[in-house]
């Protein structure tokens, strides 16, 4: 048995932000346990884009705090070799009049008001910055140049790396089976290599934050979604040098970004398969539903008509019924902090998010309030809805 001053279950990209940050804010004994290995969880699967575009105006905060750390990783997190592999090659997102029109109005507006670089396109101008897609039939473009994608994994793995040199401990192929409580308060955690005592634990589990229910008895309302992601490769390549694209027009409603300098990776921003248990295994991609994707594309991008398959996979989403995240202590389960439900867009906000779980975890005043994103929201009815309906927008 070993006592802690934080653990952290879970070494995603979140809980990795986590312990780096409970370090940074002074912390010391942080223990983090993975039943697997850092990264290795849906963190893997992210197609890592970044931008601050929300309508939920305190997405829009968690973001743009990210993008700053994001933005100077390596300066930040003190480690030279510390990446977080950004293309910085910024966000486009357009409408055609009807159902998202005004959702897009209002979002870019309350984004200006916050002060965050951005700009309205015509659709000449969309063309220049993404000649391989067809604008024609836009109503609104919008532009964020300090936007793009990242390695979602390089990032777990800097966070974590940079965590050990000062000092925590993670430990992998642990696997947290209970947690132990003491007169109603956190004690520790019981697991697969013996028992570890803190009086705060962080659970950043991700699909897995059903445990939560299982140790507690709250309710944790997450649900495991699978999407498909495909790597298309076109007759005309999806540069670096081209913008992260949202098509708020199209059913799926779309994102795309290009993948190795040439090939267009692509996926919907939709509901996907709801999965009846939390696991993150590869899931069939049917040809049917990669000619359904397929064809969404290429009524944008008229040269994919042609496109090759070029690679697929899924990836699993921890899905709440607002679309977002659970964040911040418990209440009724003194010392115990969660972090899960990021509903496909939570590695854009894992830097943020990661140091107000620790703030918390160290009963430090956050960054910004998390009232927004408490659990009790579910029970009391107060969403925390986007504009653009459900949808890893948000
Ligand atoms: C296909 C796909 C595309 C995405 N695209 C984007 C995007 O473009 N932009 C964006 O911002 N976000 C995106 N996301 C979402 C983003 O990737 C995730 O929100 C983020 O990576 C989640 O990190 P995490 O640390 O919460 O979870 P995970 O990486 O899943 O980590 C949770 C960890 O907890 C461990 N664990 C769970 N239970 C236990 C236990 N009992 N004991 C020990 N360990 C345990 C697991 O082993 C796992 O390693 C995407 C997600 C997917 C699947």
């Amino acid at each position: 048995m070993a006592s802690y001053e934080v653990i952290v279950i879970g070494a995603g990209v979140v809980g990795t932000s986590v312990a780096w940050h409970l370090v940074e804010l002074g912390a010391k004994g942080v223990l983090v346990l993975d039943r697997t290995q850092v990264g290795a969880g849906t963190t893997a699967q992210s197609s890592g884009i970044l931008r601050t575009h929300y309508s939920v105006v305190e997405n829009v905060e968690l973001a743009r705090r990210s993008w700053k750390i994001f933005d100077r990783f390596a300066e930040v997190l003190g480690d030279e070799d510390a990446s977080a592999g950004l293309v910085k090659c910024g966000y486009l997102i357009a409408a055609p009049q009807g159902p998202k029109l005004e959702a897009l109005r209002a979002s870019l507006a309350s984004q200006q008001a916050m002060g965050i670089p951005l700009q309205l396109l015509s659709p000449a101008e969309a063309s220049a910055k993404l000649p391989i897609c067809r604008f024609d039939d836009a109503a609104l473009i919008g532009f964020e140049p300090e936007a793009g994608f990242a390695d979602a994994y390089l990032v777990a793995t800097s966070f974590a790396r940079a965590a050990r040199r000062r000092g925590v401990k993670i430990v992998e192929g642990v696997e947290v089976q209970q947690l132990l409580l003491q007169s109603g308060k956190v004690a520790g955690v019981a697991t697969s290599q013996g028992r570890f005592d803190a009086p705060v634990v962080i659970s950043v589990q991700n699909i897995w934050a059903t445990d939560i229910q299982r140790w507690t008895g709250i309710t944790t309302p997450v649900t495991a979604e699978r999407h498909t992601v495909l790597a298309l490769e076109g007759p005309e390549p999806y540069s670096y040098a081209m913008p992260v694209y949202k098509d708020l027009g199209s059913p799926g409603m779309l994102y795309c970004r290009s993948y190795g300098g040439r090939q267009m990776l692509v996926s919907e921003g939709a509901a996907g398969q709801t999965l009846a248990a939390p696991d993150n295994e590869q899931g069939d991609v049917p040809m049917d539903v990669v000619a359904e994707l397929g064809a969404q594309v290429a009524e944008r991008f008229p040269s994919y008509e042609t496109a090759g398959l070029a690679s697929s996979w899924t990836g699993v989403y921890d899905v709440t019924p607002d679309w977002n995240p659970v964040l911040g202590a418990l209440p009724e389960v003194p010392g115990l902090v969660v972090g899960f439900g990021f509903s496909g867009h939570g590695f854009k906000l894992s830097p943020a998010v990661g140091r107000v779980l620790a703030q918390t975890a160290l009963g430090l005043p956050t960054d910004v309030p998390l009232a927004p994103y408490a659990l009790e929201r579910f029970r009391s009815g107060r969403l925390l809805s986007g504009r653009y309906g459900s949808g890893a927008v948000s």
